[in-house]
């Protein structure tokens, strides 16, 4: 299924093989890089948050007409597809996709050297089309052409595959070949380069050069750092030290070789280390984070920088359930052009927002029971949980205390959880945690039903965050740096129960749009407490949720219609692209 499947209101709308430019290539102002790109479910060509977020970027840029274009890797075999064995053991396969139905290759290519050798890029085209039917380009760079050796054709296969070398030959492929691919394209006016994460700041290095190119110079002088850095704009995503990649010098020279924008160390050199985070700090104008909260850690980490922050969102009608979309399209309608009218959703009538609600969540639950036969009840409290399984996001802290959480479903009719992610290949503690889920399954007495699905994806999380009747997120702060999923599920009016990190320390207002984990506010780097904070999870559940969910569905509703008019009216795409468009991109 594609979006325009499971969305047929907003049909001729998504992403398409076939389109055209709605701003020829030499007007165009933006330049987007992100080393993964969450398009359509039939391609598996991200990961999660950073990908998703990347795709919601261009679906809200393209309705807002805006003069972009994306530049990533082609993934040939994608991220993985996420099998999980009975004892909830993860196997990887390739996630083979037909690249012909998604994109059309184009006769351009260019060369950039590895290692000494040359690399021919090739590149494949597919169109962004926004509400209104403006269209913008995503190209996608290909090294496995005819002429490259081994080595250097798998660069394009495997999103975050392989050892640092493979890494660093896939970002320069990304940040040097997509500068040559753009220009080679014909796009001779842009002004911004977006870097979405480090992985493409190698572009920062090309375009020092051009500078040195241009002026007809062998040496890089200051002033071509000033017009690089005017030019660029760098968003962070993670606190966790694992999302800053860093490569050896001795791999750099390798690779790269001494030409000579790869001898500005004093730009990317950090601990003896070529850091891209420190490489597009350095040479960006203009910083941020994705939430207000990681804006603060962030300036914490990185003193020296300005680091501004700008809150993730979501792309509002890519993320609306059927049932909701038709729901707005009748009382709000020009929500998909503007997502800001989505605060009038305090005059729809509450029991039409139940309808909506209870027909997402009978197409998920329907889907997991088919899937899992795990015999889900649409009566019953439903929890939704879906994201990277790794510890830090801690998905068993809801069974911290088995006996506590047994009772308290026993006490209120029941409960159900499910549950969906994949761990990176190489997370063994991820995995495990998939496993303990499974084992758990077994203890969890006659009250509570739990299912795991399979191979997380942009379907999937569109079914969970829809149908759930309300979205858990239990992270260890402060290292969500924003989390999105929340926001799909108040697009369909699904209630948040967080923990006080990310985006939720904007969206939460108790008992309003929502409920809170944990004591008090958490402090950066607080020690971690699984005990507290499952301890106030149950407390929430037991005192506020279930009383609401069975015996006040008037207030629960009240919560649904706040989740909508105050969180999905802002925490979308569309306020967050125009908010780079004022700070960063045209400012
Ligand atoms: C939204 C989404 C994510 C990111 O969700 P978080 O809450 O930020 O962790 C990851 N994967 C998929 C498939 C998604 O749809």
């Amino acid at each position: 299924m594609t979006t325009g499947d499971l969305n047929p209101a907003s049909a001729g709308q998504g992403f398409k093989k076939v389109g055209a430019a709605s701003v020829p290539a030499r007007e165009t102002t933006v330049a987007y890089f992100s080393m993964e790109i969450g398009l359509d479910a039939g391609m598996p060509t991200y990961s999660g948050g950073l990908g998703v977020l990347a795709g919601d970027t261009l679906r809200s840029a393209a309705d807002l007409k805006l003069s972009l274009a994306a530049v990533t890797l082609l993934h040939r075999h994608g991220y993985f597809f996420q099998r999980l064995a009975p004892d909830g053991s993860q196997s990887e396969q390739p996630a083979e996709w037909a690249i012909n139905d998604y994109l059309t290759r184009l006769p351009e290519t260019v060369e950039i050297t590895l290692a000494g050798r040359s690399v021919r890029i090739a590149v494949w085209v597919g169109w962004v089309e926004g509400v209104t039917g403006h269209c913008l380009p995503v190209y996608f760079l290909d090294t496995d052409v005819e002429g490259n050796g081994e080595w250097e054709r798998t660069l394009t296969h495997t999103l975050y595959g392989g050892d640092g070398r493979y890494r660093l030959g896939q970002e320069a492929v990304l940040g040097i070949g997509g500068v040559r691919m753009l220009r080679a394209l014909g796009y001779s006016g842009l002004s911004r380069f977006h870097m979405n994460e480090g992985h493409s700041a190698l572009l920062t290095l090309e375009l020092l050069d051009e500078e040195r190119k241009r002026a007809g110079r062998m040496d890089i002088q200051p002033g071509d750092l000033d017009s690089v850095r005017r030019r660029c704009v760098f968003t962070t995503h993670t606190p966790v030290p694992a999302g800053h990649d860093q490569f050896s010098l001795d791999l750099v020279s390798e690779l790269l070789g001494q030409a000579e924008p790869f001898r500005q160390t004093t730009l990317f050199c950090h601990d003896g280390l070529l850091n891209m985070t420190f490489l597009a700090m350095n040479a960006s104008h203009y910083i941020n984070g994705v939430a207000k909260r990681h804006g603060e850690v962030s300036r914490h980490m990185f003193a020296q920088h300005t680091i501004d922050s700008i809150t993730n969102g979501v792309h509002a009608a890519s993320w609306t359930s059927p049932a909701f979309a038709g729901l707005y399209d009748r009382h709000i309608p020009g929500w998909r052009e503007d997502n800001f009218s989505l605060r009038y959703a305090l005059g729809i009538p509450p029991e039409e927002i139940w309808w909506a609600h209870q027909t997402a969540k009978t197409a998920l639950l329907q889907e997991v029971n088919h899937l899992t036969n795990a015999g889900m009840d649409n009566d019953v409290l439903t929890l939704g949980f879906a994201r990277r399984a790794t510890a830090y996001k801690r998905p068993s802290l809801l069974f911290h205390d088995l006996p506590t959480l047994r009772a308290l479903a026993a006490k209120h009719g029941g409960l159900q959880v499910i549950f969906a992610g994949k761990a990176h290949p190489k997370d063994q503690d991820g995995k495990d945690i998939i496993r303990n889920l499974f084992r758990l399954k077994d203890e969890l007495g006659p009250c509570i039903r739990m299912a795991y699905l399979e191979n997380y994806d942009l379907e999937l999380g569109r079914l969970l965050t829809s149908g759930s009747d309300v979205w858990l997120n239990t992270p260890e702060p402060p290292m969500e740096a924003s989390g999105t999923s929340g926001m799909k599920a108040a697009m369909n009016g699904v209630p948040s129960l967080s923990i006080r990190d990310g985006w939720w320390l904007e969206g939460h207002i108790e008992g309003v749009t929502g409920w809170s984990i944990g004591p008090g506010m958490n402090g950066i780097g607080g020690p971690r407490n699984d005990a507290e904070d499952a301890a106030t999870l149950y407390a929430k559940l037991d005192q506020a949720i279930y009383p609401l969910y069975n015996n006040n569905r008037r207030g629960f509703l009240e919560i649904m219609r706040h989740a909508i008019a105050l969180n999905a009216s802002f925490f979308n795409t569309q306020r967050m692209v125009l908010q780079y468009v004022t700070k960063a991109w045209f400012a």
